[in-house]
């Protein structure tokens, strides 16, 4: 026994192989094809007080609420009016309406790498964190064409408005 000595590990770094965070420990994955069709969008049922940053549901007065993708023909190109304060075309609009519906619309989810990769811990993130998980979109198909200077924004693209904070 020795008491009174401080263990020698305890003031160390932690070496490289310890992974705080294991991936998708924190961040709740539920597929990309849910998170461009149903999140946000469907009305939450639950009738209880909840956190709903946390809830993949669409609550009244929320900001992150989306139109469908499929059932209104919007594209992920951020309408102008609305990034002014408000748009009079409403749910008819052909633009994004707020960050959610701009980057988790299927001409942008996961198009890009997150700068993160596998370590990012955002409980919602709209980029791909491994290979595999990047996706292919037919941009032609997907209505006017995304300026480079929006494109290349990465983490940027939606500074401020992690859905976690
Ligand atoms: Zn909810
Ligand atoms: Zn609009
Ligand atoms: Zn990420």
């Amino acid at each position: 026994m020795e008491p009174s000595r401080p263990c020698l590990y305890a003031s160390l770094p932690v070496p490289g192989p310890h992974v705080p965070v294991a991936s998708g420990a924190v961040r709740q994955d539920y597929g990309s094809e849910f998170y461009m069709l149903r999140f946000k969008v469907e009305r939450c049922t639950n009738p209880l007080p909840h956190d709903h940053t946390a809830c993949p549901a669409a609550h009244h007065g929320e900001k992150a609420r989306r139109r469908c993708p499929l059932k209104y023909r919007y594209t992920g190109v951020p309408c102008p009016d609305f990034r002014k304060g408000s748009c009079k075309r409403g749910d008819a609009c052909p633009w994004a309406h707020g960050v959610f519906e701009c980057w988790l619309h299927p001409s942008k989810y996961r198009t890009q790498l997150c700068n993160d990769g596998p370590m990012c811990s955002r409980p919602v993130c709209f980029f791909a964190h491994t290979a595999s998980e990047l996706r292919e979109t037919d941009l032609a198909a997907a209505g006017p064409a995304v300026s480079p200077k929006s494109r290349q924004g990465g983490k940027e693209g939606f500074a401020g408005v992690d859905p976690g904070v």
